[in-house]
């Protein structure tokens, strides 16, 4: 490996068996693991700051001449000195000093400090600047760059690691190129970016010791080239790390299902509608991965209501035609148990046999389920992920479905993978979400997973039109609602509750229930939260359905997949407390029928920018991509996907959501270096990621 190969830090001046210590507690080894580990904001030292034209909060240096210093007692005790330069006064505050310290910062010495620049009424000052009591004539002595400030660990100092950030620039100056010497350049050419083609050894250089002239705008917000440069290099890593994953994964086997596909076509006879092109797309790759003899892994995205259920259905069919089980997981029990009532509508005329396993099903009933799991007797199973938790034995099991998965990064990932492994034969796996994830990001952060998008929804749906009433108004809304309902429409109330606990959430259901129940005459109201018993839910669900319930209160154990077509009016209560994709979800709860569907959200002003933000988006637009994007900006790729425990989006110098123009280049890059420099593969991920490659190794 390439990190045997660069110099220890230990051949560096200054770095005993102590230091060495405390660099590989920031994961520092090598020579080059210095020239990779990348300042994180920089200082100007490079010229002097006439005092007159400070602004609070800059960080500068400054020369003068102490005209006053004297220890004083206000709160605590401590030293004052002044600083006159010509141009204005500086005052210096000091609470720690000795008696030397208080002796050199007295009248009349010449005094350089750096600090940062506060206000104490009306006199700039600095409160512990570093400084440094000047003789002679040196006055005119700066720095010659940008003093870069990284980060680092107890005991070892700025100062140390600049010392050996700069031995090891001047170990690249002195080996780049020579023969026999470790390679910085893995590229097999420059990477051109905004216009300039520049080496890795030129960018590492600037940014570590960037130039007086430096765009210092530029580099505070990352979009310097010479930045650029190295977050190009950093995606390329993650991009090969994760095309590393994939190609693991190729090499393992699957069985290969190929079938004549009766159950599809059985399946497709039955459907009161047609599918629609997108759906019909999605469905013919997944039957030709199905057909590989490598595990198939593929992430499917479509919006909320464009029906990822049947693609789903398609899948299992297919295995279980070729004679294995199939096996679909939900992520809560109300979703598993809508899918167990759309299995049985379709695939049971089929003559397919269900199991159903979740965690509230007494335990007599649980073993009959896994006794028809483990004998194969049942062909598809559904159930939450209490599936995968109670030792149950499959017979056969050939494709996993996860439904509804939004919330989940790389090691999660691999568990799963990990699951179901019978005879060195892996299953096929599809996953499934409703988190509409822009294309770039996706391609970056799932770069080890396939990808497919059903991006149309079915025909007929009528986009739900949105609108925000604060809460002073909520009489109107229960009006609304009354109306609504009498006039035969279905209404679904949501409560929310800024606390976590799921108890006080169900309590507000409950005291929402009896009051609408009260309020709302000749109408029927029912509740459902996540606290009842499975059987209850269900009997509610099902009264929903038939429409038996006219306004159904609940919390949010309905975000995700609740499909009642008839549903056409969604009130969320306290909707600022939601993010946008949780408001998402609620929301296409309705507009699933052919009735016009309207959202009202019910909020508590005053509300943060943010939740402004939040509502204005919902109101402007249906469209999920665009909801996605501007959840992006609000919290960040690494919350919205679930991924920041995980680590894989944590770069060091790259941003995705900044640097998404480069992921085209970082792609092409990746499959040139794949296919024709392997040997550098692993050079380059190593750089980068380090240790956090190791999952790699599973
Ligand atoms: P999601 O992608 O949110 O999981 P579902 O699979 O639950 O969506 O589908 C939403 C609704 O649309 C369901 O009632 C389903 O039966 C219906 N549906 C699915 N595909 C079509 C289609 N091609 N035409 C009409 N309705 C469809
Ligand atoms: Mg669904």
């Amino acid at each position: 490996m390439s990190k045997d190969t660069f110099p220890s830090v230990e051949t560096l001046k200054g770095v005993g068996p102590k230091a060495a210590e405390r660099l590989q507690r920031i994961q520092i080894y090598t020579v080059q693991d210095l020239l990779f580990h990348l300042p994180i904001r920089y200082q100007d030292r490079t010229r002097i700051r006439p005092v007159g034209a400070l602004r609070t909060g800059e960080e500068c240096v400054v020369i003068g001449t102490i005209i006053h210093s004297e220890v004083v007692f206000r709160k605590r005790r401590m030293l004052l000195v002044s600083v006159e330069d010509g141009t204005g006064r500086v005052q210096l505050r000091f609470f720690y000093f000795n008696k030397s310290q208080r002796e050199n910062l007295s009248t009349g010495a010449k005094i350089r400090c750096f600090g940062e620049v506060r206000r104490s009424l009306k006199v700039p000052e600095m409160v512990h600047p570093e400084y440094e009591i000047l003789h002679n004539d040196e006055t005119t002595k700066v720095e010659d760059h940008l003093t870069p400030i990284y980060s680092t660990t107890e005991g070892l100092h700025q100062l140390s690691l600049r010392r050996l950030t700069s031995q090891a620039l001047q170990w690249a100056t002195e080996n780049e190129g020579e023969k026999g010497a470790p390679v910085l350049d893995l590229l097999p050419t420059p990477p051109r970016i905004d216009g300039q083609n520049v080496s890795i050894v030129d960018a590492l250089k600037f940014v570590h010791r960037p130039p007086p002239e430096a765009d210092t705008e530029a580099l505070s917000s990352g979009k310097h080239v010479m930045q650029r440069r190295l977050a190009f290099e950093e995606l390329l890593a993650q991009q090969l790390s994760l095309s590393k994953l994939r190609l693991q994964m190729q090499r393992q086997d699957a069985v290969s299902i190929k079938t004549e596909g009766k159950l599809y076509k059985g399946l497709l006879d039955k459907l009161e509608f047609e599918l629609t092109n997108a759906q019909t797309r999605v469905i013919k790759t997944l039957f030709s991965d199905l057909s590989n003899p490598y595990p198939m892994l593929r992430l499917l995205q479509g919006d909320v209501g464009s029906g990822k259920t049947l693609v789903a259905i398609a899948g299992c069919l297919q295995a279980i035609e070729a004679g294995y089980q199939a096996v679909m997981m939900a992520p809560t029990e109300i979703l598993a148990e809508q899918h167990l009532r759309n299995f049985s509508k379709w695939l049971e005329p089929l003559g397919v046999r269900i199991a159903w396993l979740s965690g509230k099903l007494t335990a007599s009933k649980a073993n009959e389920m896994k006794a028809l799991i483990a004998s194969g007797t049942a062909n598809a199973i559904i159930g939450t992920h209490a599936l995968f938790q109670q030792g149950v034995e499959f017979k056969n099991l050939a494709f996993i479905v996860v439904d509804e998965q939004h919330r989940f990064g790389v090691h999660q990932r691999l568990a799963l993978r990990e699951k179901g492994i019978q005879d060195g034969m892996h299953p096929h796996q599809l996953i499934m979400t409703a988190t509409p994830i822009p294309r770039t990001l996706a391609m970056t952060a799932y770069a080890d997973l396939d990808y497919s998008v059903i991006d149309e929804l079915p025909p007929g749906r009528k986009p739900i039109s949105t609108i925000a009433i604060p809460m002073e108004r909520r009489q109107d809304v229960v009006d609304r609602v009354a109306n609504a309902c009498r006039n035969g429409q279905q209404a679904y109330w949501v409560c929310t509750l800024v606390e976590e606990s799921e108890v006080l959430q169900c309590q507000a259901a409950e005291d929402v229930y009896r009051e609408l129940s009260q309020l709302l005459r000749g109408v029927n109201v029912g509740l459902v939260h996540g606290r009842m018993k499975g059987k209850e839910k269900d009997a509610v669900m099902q009264d929903f359905t038939n429409r038996k319930i006219d306004l159904l209160v609940a919390t949010t154990v309905i975000e995700v997949g609740v499909d009642v077509p008839n549903a056409s009016l969604m009130i969320i209560e306290n909707a600022e407390r939601l993010g946008l994709a949780q408001l998402h979800q609620l929301r296409g709860r309705v507009g699933r029928g052919t009735e016009e569907s309207s959202c009202v959200l019910v909020f508590s002003p005053p509300l943060t920018d943010n939740a402004k933000t939040r509502i204005d988006t919902m109101r402007n637009t249906n469209d999920g991509f665009k909801i996605a994007q501007v959840d992006l900006e609000i919290r960040g790729p690494g919350e919205v996907l679930g991924t920041r425990q995980t680590g894989m989006l944590e770069l060091r110098i790259a941003n995705i959501m900044r640097d998404q123009d480069l992921i085209p280049l970082v792609q092409e890059y990746a499959k040139q270096i794949l296919e024709e420099y392997p040997q550098n593969v692993d050079a380059v991920i190593q750089r980068w990621l380090g240790r956090s490659t190791e999952y790699g190794q599973v």
